[in-house]
């Protein structure tokens, strides 16, 4: 029996994942080891009774008590806070989600990849913030990851069987988000709530403002160039507004090669849970006739200037990628919080790089996770004094 553990497990990635466990058999087909999650910690308890998991953790110190309520006569341990998630990651499984939310997320993945399992990939943040780091790990520790991001699985599938020196470029698609269709002008006033509807996939709201200020896009661009180790001057964004066509990998001989598939994560997640097995999965089949036509267009950086602080990003390389990504979460917390605009959030966090570069050297590799979190606090500390100041303005 396959052992399994889903950190993140109440999240949108979480549910799909739990989900797809439960369908594939449940408790008689998988031990389930940890599944954690945060303040929602009636649904964790249902999802740990359901699977009958060995231990749920919560991510904070205060929610234990009424997790340790939940969790009465089930049998299941409880457990709460980061330490409490590491020590959770540390015990063997042989597939392991990532599916915690932004850089919290990083430090589990790594301590799984001890136990050279299988890291199914979510957390795009990791790769971002220490790619070469966890890929080097991984493979010191014999361990295997797999892409959980739908355009990611789609080039990881694209290249099945494929030589990766073959490959002149790696084309993402972006759907554009919430605000494809406004006028610019529109953006400065856009509101947390406008921004937090997906036009077409459903998913947590930090990853759908994202979408809609393309900072997803530009983590993903990052992702792509970390995980299949081609150069940032081989990948493309291509603005694909149906979610149809995940990814396209261009070869040598003209030819492309590209996965298309319902906007649904449980086919990605599917995938990796499966793999090598393609097995049958739950998603909606496309009728390409019913739907008739497929677009593509060019983004447009001025309305994304994400896209290009994630090539200067690439450009830079060592720790640039942990502090762009902390400087974007903060920036993404001020947004939410009301502090700062829309547009704002690439402001703060091109200051954000342009300051740190001067003070760290953000280009250097990082030579440990420790060096990798110093930079995400050191950004995050630079990231809420710019914000507070833009919002004296
Ligand atoms: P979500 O907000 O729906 O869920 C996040 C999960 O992480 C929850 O279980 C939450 O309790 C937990 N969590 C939040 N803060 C935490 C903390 N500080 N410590 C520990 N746990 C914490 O997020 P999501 O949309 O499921 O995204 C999860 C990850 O997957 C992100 O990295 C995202 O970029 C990536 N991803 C998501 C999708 C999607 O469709 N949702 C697609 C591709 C990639
Ligand atoms: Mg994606």
């Amino acid at each position: 029996m396959r052992s399994i553990s889903v950190f993140g497990a109440t999240g949108s990635i979480g549910e799909s994942t739990f989900d797809l466990l439960m369908r594939q058999g449940g408790p008689s087909a998988y031990r389930t080891i940890a599944l954690s999650g945060g303040r929602n910690v009636a649904r964790l308890a249902e999802q740990a009774r359901a699977l009958n998991a060995e231990i749920a953790i919560t991510a904070f110190d205060d929610c234990l008590p009424a997790l340790r309520d939940a969790l009465a006569g089930s049998g299941v341990e409880a457990a709460a806070g980061a330490g409490a998630l590491l020590e959770a990651a540390d015990r063997p499984a042989d597939w392991v989600m990532s599916g915690i939310v932004g850089a919290a997320g990083i430090a589990p993945g790594f301590r799984a990849l001890a136990n050279g399992g299988t890291l199914a990939l979510a957390n795009k943040e990791s790769l971002v913030a220490a790619g070469a780091l966890l890929m080097s790990t991984a493979a010191r520790h014999g361990a295997r990851i797999l892409p959980v991001d739908s355009e990611h699985s789609a080039v990881f599938q694209s290249l099945l069987g494929e030589d990766i020196a073959t490959v002149e470029r790696i084309i993402i698609t972006a759907s554009g988000g919430a605000f494809r269709d406004w006028p610019l002008e529109r953006l400065a006033s856009a509101t947390v709530a406008e921004a937090s509807i997906h036009p077409n996939w459903a998913m947590g709201q930090r990853i759908t403002i994202d979408s809609a200020s393309m900072f997803n896009k530009a983590l993903e661009v990052i992702e792509t160039h970390e995980y299949f180790g081609i150069s940032p001057s081989q990948i493309e964004v291509l603005v694909h507004p149906e979610s149809l066509v995940h990814a396209i990998v261009g070869f040598r001989d003209g030819g492309m090669i590209s996965h298309l598939g319902a906007p649904d994560m449980r086919h990605a997640i599917g995938y990796a849970l499966n793999w090598p097995d393609r097995s049958h999965l739950p998603v909606a089949r496309l009728d390409l006739a019913a739907i008739g036509r497929l677009t593509f267009c060019a983004p447009d950086e001025t309305r994304y200037p994400a896209l290009r602080l994630a090539r200067e990003v690439m450009e830079t390389g060592g720790l640039a990628g942990a502090a762009f990504n902390a400087a974007k979460e903060c920036a993404l917390d001020g947004f939410i919080a009301g502090q700062i605009g829309f547009l704002d959030m690439s402001g703060v966090v091109e200051d954000v790089l342009s300051k740190l570069q001067g003070e760290l050297a953000l280009g250097k590799d990082p030579e440990s996770l420790d060096m990798v979190l110093a930079a995400d606090q050191a950004a995050r500390t630079s990231a809420r004094a710019i914000i507070s100041a833009r919002g004296r303005i």
